[in-house]
């Protein structure tokens, strides 16, 4: 098997010459492995941060050592109770094509009734998993968003956020979205957004306060956060008296580090803005149970659905990840093994 493995630090937006693609060393299983074929890798914003020599909620990744991140697998050879060749596991030994799994990679066996209704197994990576699992703890448990909200959501065609535009609207909110280039405000309006800000095309807040106008809605009741930056700045210039904030993730300063000046941020006083950020494994453990019922009915009625970007090939691995920093993705970003 082989991996990508970090063999510099990124300053400032990575590079291809931060990776390289090495052997993993092979060897018979010891008890509590498994050896697995990768099918499905992920790649998210918040490996960025782990390319970075700095205390954070994950360990950094160690410099000539492989990378880790979600995955889906195939089980090929098991010395693990509960696992069997043939079962499809979540595990945290992604960007690599297979190799030996241990329980350090938090190995999870995909629940046989949601295989059977024919869910593809990568909805763990999305929709089931990691992002519609931050879409729906950040919306409804930390901004506590409820039927009649006015709600906006950054990187609404991105994974996180294509989830929330639709949960949102499933509970029966008014939903504006923000996203770069017509293509991808199309189709953020497709999932029901009521209105849309196409962030490249003019300042976020001219265009935030012109959707709340053609909705009729004085300000915004929640903001959902996954860029920081001027997006953040227009939330807090129209957001109503106690309005909540889930910060979720600031990509727009994930390769500088320096948030850009907060013109607006002393609203959050009259307005009595309640900001709260979140890492949505503090949560997941707790309410996964109720997760999976709501998010799985959501999806099997039709009320949720996602757009995959799909890179074919671990070679990929690395330019699937660079691609979410320029915008290459429509929903769910994706490698395929
Ligand atoms: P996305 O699928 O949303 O991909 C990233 C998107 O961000 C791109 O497609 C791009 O869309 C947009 N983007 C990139 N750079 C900028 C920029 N400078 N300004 C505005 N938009 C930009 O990724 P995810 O759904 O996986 O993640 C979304 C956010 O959620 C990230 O901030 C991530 O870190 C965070 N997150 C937080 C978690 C938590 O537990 N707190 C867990 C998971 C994710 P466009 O073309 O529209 O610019």
């Amino acid at each position: 098997a082989k991996a990508w493995h970090l063999v510099s630090r990124p300053q400032g937006l990575p590079t291809i010459d931060n990776f390289a693609l090495r052997d993993l060393p092979d060897a018979p299983l010891d008890h509590n492995q498994l050896r697995v074929r990768n099918r499905w890798l992920s790649v998210d914003p918040y490996m960025r941060g782990r390319m970075n020599d700095a205390k954070s909620y994950t360990a950094s990744f160690q410099i000539d050592q492989p990378m880790t991140g979600g995955a889906i697998g195939e089980v090929v050879e098991s010395r693990m109770e509960g696992f069997a060749p043939g079962d499809l596991i979540l595990h945290m030994g992604g960007w690599r094509d297979g190799g030996i799994i241990g329980l350090d990679m938090s190995p999870f066996k995909l629940p046989d009734e949601a295989l059977a209704t024919g869910m593809a197994p990568q909805t763990f990576l999305h929709n089931m998993g990691l992002t519609g699992g931050t879409a729906w703890i950040g919306l409804l448990r930390i901004a506590a968003a409820r039927p009649g909200d006015t709600v906006f959501v950054s990187a609404a065609a991105g994974a996180v956020g294509s989830a929330v535009v639709q949960i949102a609207k499933a509970r029966e909110m008014a939903v504006i979205g923000s996203a770069g280039g017509a293509e991808k405000c199309a189709w953020v309006k497709s999932l029901g957004a009521d209105a849309v800000v196409d962030y490249k095309a003019r300042p976020v807040l001219a265009g935030l306060s012109e959707a709340l106008e053609s909705l009729g809605k004085p300000g915004i009741d929640v903001y959902f956060d996954n860029v920081g930056g001027e997006h953040l700045d227009a939330a807090f210039a129209t957001a109503n008296d106690f309005a909540r904030f889930a910060i979720c993730g600031m990509i727009d300063v994930y390769n500088d580090g320096h948030p850009q000046e907060m013109k607006y941020l002393i609203r959050a006083i009259p307005a009595r803005i309640r900001m709260e950020g979140f890492i949505y494994t503090d949560q997941f453990f707790e309410c996964m149970e109720e997760f999976y019922a709501d998010m799985g009915g959501l999806i099997a009625s039709g009320a949720v659905t996602m757009r995959e970007t799909v890179h074919d090939g671990l070679e990929a691995t690395p330019d699937a990840f660079l691609g979410l920093f320029s915008g290459q993705n429509i929903g769910k970003m994706l490698v395929r093994v």
